[in-house]
């Protein structure tokens, strides 16, 4: 991975940042959606610059299926054409979540069997992988670095640096469509054993793993990271 890279892209946010990542990484690089509440803005901007960029949707077999419904709507009104849907293995499900309630038990365990294993299976021979996650939302997320090295590969934020407001008001200027459960009270959408209604625009996860100390599934934890770029927000 070469660093000096990287310095093209300092300062850059957003659309700015996603399109010469996929210039730069053509065929290299893979986005990663939930399909959740926020997820239409960033999935926007890659299908601005490339449609046929691969789009990763870790299908836990837990999703609300209304998740389901407003991926195929997104995939649809976004003319994305490289869905890839990743499910976990079915070995290790038998093995390990036989009854399907494992993240009743052990909601670690769980979320590594149903999404860390899987991508990092999909992310297989991508030099680059993009996701939408925000300061915003706090928690370990509060210090989230634009650019950063992951397990080799470089890992790309566009929306680190915006708010709420800045998600709403992008939505609203592209006429991009709500995911159906933010109108009766979800701000942040995950599996549905994991995900209450509830949370504020200032505190959007309050409603994920609610009453435990959980904050993240673990799909973005890498033991050999480290960030190479913090650019300004503009
Ligand atoms: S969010 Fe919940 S249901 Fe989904 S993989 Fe993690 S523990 Fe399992």
């Amino acid at each position: 991975m070469d660093s000096a890279l990287f310095e093209t892209y300092a300062g850059l946010e957003g659309r700015q940042l996603v399109e010469p990542v996929l210039r730069d990484f053509a065929g290299r690089t893979a986005v990663v959606s939930s399909f959740g509440a926020e997820s239409a803005v960033l999935l926007h901007m890659v299908a601005s610059v490339d449609r046929a960029t691969p789009v990763i949707f870790l299908d836990t077999g837990k999703h609300f299926w209304e998740t389901l419904s407003y991926r195929a709507k997104l995939i649809d009104r976004l003319g994305l054409t490289a869905l890839r849907i990743v499910s976990p293995d079915e070995a290790h499900l038998a093995a390990e979540d036989p009854d399907g309630a494992l993240h009743s038990r052990n909601a670690d365990a769980c979320c590594r069997i149903r999404k860390t294993i899987p991508l990092q299976k999909a992310l297989a021979g991508f030099d680059a992988v993009i996701s939408g996650r925000k300061r915003y939302h706090g928690a370990a997320r509060a210090t989230l670095d634009f650019l950063s090295i992951s397990d080799g590969r470089l890992k790309v934020e566009p929306l680190a640096g915006f708010s709420a407001l800045d998600i709403q008001g992008y939505m609203a200027t592209h006429g991009l469509p709500p995911h159906p459960l933010t109108g009766i009270g979800y701000y942040s959408i995950g599996c549905e054993p994991c995900t209450a209604p509830g949370g504020t625009a200032a505190q959007p996860r309050a409603g994920r793993w609610a009453g435990t100390s959980k904050t993240e599934c673990g799909i973005h934890w890498s033991h050999n990271g480290r960030a190479i770029s913090q650019p300004a927000r503009n």
